[in-house]
């Protein structure tokens, strides 16, 4: 008799909305995780089994064990924070997603590319610290979560603050308006896009400047900070959201031009400022569930007008693995590295 596939991720970021989401779909389930946040996986009766490591990297270390145990890996935020792209590409255990994304990801000079072959509208990019003439937004390579992003006022504020900064980084035009993270996912199967939900991000300080009047914080040694902390819906007015499906359906379409025919699949979300005029600009994709997902696990009022049950974007990714075990096409979802 053939062995249930086990749903595999690590034990963090969304790792408890994937596993829930895979339990309701009918799969074995297993979280990798360290030893501070063992007894917390533990403590889930959707888990079935926990391995605990001393640091996320071991992961690459258990992956004949992942294989002896016939997972499936979801990967999800951490997989990027805490593994290298070599890493990534080094798995040959089944994998959620297309690797080769990755590499368009990872690139910010990929990723606008990508972005604008799919006619979303990008903050200008500034090479120089000299060509700067409006406010900005000093992005630090290998920054996660918005640290260590700097508001710049104009080029003599760059020269002050920046122009010293030893890292490498990118200079982005600062768009004042709404963010608005969109969560799709897109099933191979079905060759459809849908809306699963959104979020607004929580982010510290920037997200409170406002409650000190602007006459008050004259004189005191205060700038905006990105630092994310957490995360609340939004539901977005009717009328804007043919253009968020828009956006969707052509990064997907771009993404099977550039990075082999199977492009993007899956979770993805798009991170946009929206202006008064109501254009969205777009920061920058994330190609797998994002963490600002975990606020549906329950569902969401847009994966309810599909579903009419609870259906989160990890259970959604579930689903879509089901779908194509069902129809013995296990591979239309995983990357073409993954050993069978
Ligand atoms: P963690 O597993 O919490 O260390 O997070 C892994 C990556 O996901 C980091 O780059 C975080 O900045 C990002 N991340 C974690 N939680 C959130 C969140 N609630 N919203 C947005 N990004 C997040
Ligand atoms: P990111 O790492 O691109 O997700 O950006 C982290 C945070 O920085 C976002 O959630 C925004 O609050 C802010 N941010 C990033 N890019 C811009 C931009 N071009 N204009 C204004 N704020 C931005």
């Amino acid at each position: 008799m053939n062995r249930p596939y086990t749903i595999a991720t690590l034990g963090s970021h969304s790792a408890l909305q994937i596993l829930k989401g895979a339990r309701d779909e009918g799969f074995k389930t297993l979280a990798i995780a360290n030893r501070e946040t063992e007894r917390l996986y533990r403590s889930f009766a959707f888990i079935d089994d926990v391995i605990g490591v001393d640091r996320y990297s071991d992961f690459m270390g258990l992956l004949g064990e992942l294989e002896a145990r016939k997972c499936i890996v979801v990967p999800h935020g951490s997989f990027v924070a805490y593994l290298s792209l070599d890493e990534h590409k080094k798995m040959t255990v089944p994998y959620f997603g297309n690797k080769a994304v990755l590499d368009w990801e990872a690139s910010r000079e990929l990723q606008r590319e990508w972005l604008a072959r799919a006619n979303l509208k990008l903050p200008r990019h500034f090479k120089s610290g000299a060509e700067i003439d409006r406010p900005v937004i000093v992005k630090l390579y290998g920054a996660g979560g918005g640290k260590g992003y700097m508001f710049i006022r104009d080029a003599a504020d760059f020269e002050v603050r920046a122009a010293h900064l030893k890292e490498a980084y990118t200079i982005q035009e600062y768009i004042i308006g709404v963010p608005l993270y969109i969560h799709y996912f897109y099933s191979p199967i079905a060759n459809k896009l849908e809306i699963m939900s959104m979020d607004r991000r929580y982010e510290t300080n920037v997200d409170s400047l406002g409650r000190i009047p602007a006459a008050a914080q004259e004189g005191m040694d205060v700038s905006p900070s990105y630092v994310v902390v957490g995360n609340s819906p939004v539901s977005l007015r009717e009328s804007m959201l043919a253009e968020a499906l828009r956006m969707g359906d052509d990064v997907v379409r771009v993404s099977k031009e550039i990075c082999g025919p199977k492009g993007l699949f899956g979770a993805f979300c798009i991170e946009t400022i929206i202006t008064p005029d109501m254009q969205f600009y777009v920061m920058e994709i994330s190609a797998r569930i994002v963490a600002g997902t975990n606020l549906f696990i329950d569902g969401s009022p847009y994966s309810y007008l599909n579903y009419s049950e609870s259906m989160s974007t990890g259970r959604r990714i579930a689903r879509e693995i089901k779908t194509a075990l069902l129809s013995n096409n296990l591979r239309s979802v995983l990357d073409d590295s993954s050993v069978l």
